[in-house]
């Protein structure tokens, strides 16, 4: 199994060597030469195996001979041990054909956790093969920086700094991340925006000799092994639904394409899938495009969904490499196009091809709480802002009866107190686990906006470097 470039350009790498990189050389990213193959009866074998062990056999074709079955499958348990429900991912009916799949049950109470709890053990388990160490860097503003920070904490061959600007996330999301005290875990409170800390970030990996003294990477979603993981769940939901006898659809609330590529990967290996709803917040990029076959960039508006508050996609590459056939040539002139201008546009045949699978719904602030208020109203169910934008899109879709819809649920409702609370009436309380938040001692550093002092802090805390010295 290797792995090639979307822009045709960086060599082909194998599993260990794509989960480091992260991006690719030539700018694009990483996709799997061919697709491992799942046939029917592998899809009936698989009826009744656990989550864990159903991910064993989903993802060990994908490392191609970098991990042994073995050691996978601790790395697995591991991963997956963390989290608060028997069945890791479980399925609640909502409607009379609609099923949510629970993707929040992990430490940071967002789907994001199912991928990076696994990142974590891959990049420590392949780390110690090659006797090296990390340093990630990463810049957020509340929501992925806690579930990267979960990933890592611990991981001996890790260190992680995380930016967030100072006072300006929420006090759980904050507290999510300065609350693990684990000595490879720094927080930096930056005092400047979000926009800054991403900027920090950039001038640091910009910086080829820091980048490589200090071995810099990064756990974002361009990450080939995110996708892997997330394939995972929509075999599992496929096969509880009774695939392969049965099709089933998904609903996907969507901001930077990863979770509902990793549907379409599950597709293509074989999983029964009539159609992929992608479901969007008033940043409705991709509703746009699957309505018009044209991408463009707009500004971004501030939305009960914060996680989906996305100006561009940047997975969407993945599926543009499929469409033009996996030209790479052709991807890297139309990304660039889209660098210089902010769109693009997709010949009304490859809009056809692409719809005959995807579908794009856009869900404003209303029809958000709307949903919430529903569910809650009708079945006590409570639920989060992101996942609402799924269900309201799984129930426009005007799919065939016959078939089920799973929407993919993101986000526990604790996570999302306010906008819980506005819908329902009802604040969510925090899980068992998260319970003492609010008492628990936090650890973090004030920092100035001076890339200087930023790098100088990032040296001293990367064990790499000390190796080195
Ligand atoms: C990250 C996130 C999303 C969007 O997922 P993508 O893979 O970027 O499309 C949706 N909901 C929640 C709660 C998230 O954290």
């Amino acid at each position: 199994m290797s792995y090639i470039s979307t822009r045709g350009q960086a060599p082909a790498l194998a599993f260990d060597d794509v989960l480091l990189a992260g991006l690719a050389r030539d700018g694009g990213l990483y996709v799997p030469a061919a697709w491992p193959k799942l046939t029917p009866d592998d899809l009936r074998r698989f009826r009744g195996l656990s989550y864990a062990e159903l991910a064993v056999e989903v993802m060990l074709p994908f490392l191609g001979g970098t991990i042994d079955r073995a050691d996978f499958t601790k790395l697995v348990n591991a991963a997956y041990g963390t989290f608060q429900h028997k069945a890791v991912v479980p399925l609640t009916q909502i409607d009379s054909n609609a099923w949510m799949m629970e993707l929040f049950h992990g430490p940071t109470l967002a789907f994001k956790d199912v991928a990076l709890q696994l990142l974590g053990q891959l990049f420590d388990h392949l780390l110690a093969k090659k006797d090296s160490r990390v340093t990630i860097v990463g810049a957020t503003s509340g929501d992925t920086g806690s579930a990267a920070i979960e990933a890592c904490r611990d991981r001996e061959r890790v260190d992680i700094v995380i930016l967030h600007p100072h006072n300006r996330t929420s006090e759980v999301q904050r507290r999510q991340m300065t609350t693990v005290l684990s000595s490879n875990v720094h927080n930096v409170a930056l005092e400047g925006t979000f926009d800054d800390c991403q900027d920090a970030v950039k001038a640091m990996f910009n910086d080829q000799p820091f980048r490589d003294a200090l071995n810099l990477s990064a756990v974002n979603s361009i990450n080939w092994a995110r996708i892997m993981a997330q394939i995972v769940y929509y075999v599992a939901a496929a096969v509880a639904m009774g695939a392969p006898d049965r099709e089933v659809a998904f609903a996907v609330p969507t901001g930077n394409f990863g979770n509902v590529y990793a549907a379409y990967a599950a597709r293509q290996m074989g999983v029964p899938v009539a159609k992929l709803i992608v479901g969007t917040n008033e940043n409705d990029i991709l509703a746009r495009f699957f309505a018009s076959g044209e991408m463009k960039a707009d500004g971004v508006v501030p939305t009960l969904s914060p996680s989906m508050d996305i100006q561009v996609s940047s997975n969407f590459e993945r599926l543009l490499f499929d469409l033009m056939d996996r030209d790479g040539a052709a991807v890297a002139q139309c990304m660039a196009g889209f660098r210089e201008t902010g769109r693009f546009e997709v010949s009304q045949g490859q809009l056809a091809r692409v719809r005959e699978l995807f579908a794009g719904y856009r869900c404003d602030t209303e029809q958000t709480l709307d949903v919430m208020r529903d569910a809650y109203a009708g079945s006590g169910y409570l639920v989060d802002p992101h996942s609402a934008v799924g269900v309201a899109a799984a129930r426009h879709a005007g799919l065939d009866r016959s078939i089920p819809v799973i929407v993919m649920g993101t986000a526990h409702p604790a996570k999302f107190p306010d906008a819980v609370e506005k819908a329902t009436g009802v604040r969510p309380p925090l899980p068992r686990h998260l319970a003492d938040l609010y008492e628990r001692p936090e650890r973090l550093d004030i920092l100035p906006n001076d890339i200087q002092i930023l790098k100088d802090y990032v040296r001293a805390r990367a064990r790499v470097a000390k190796q080195q010295a």
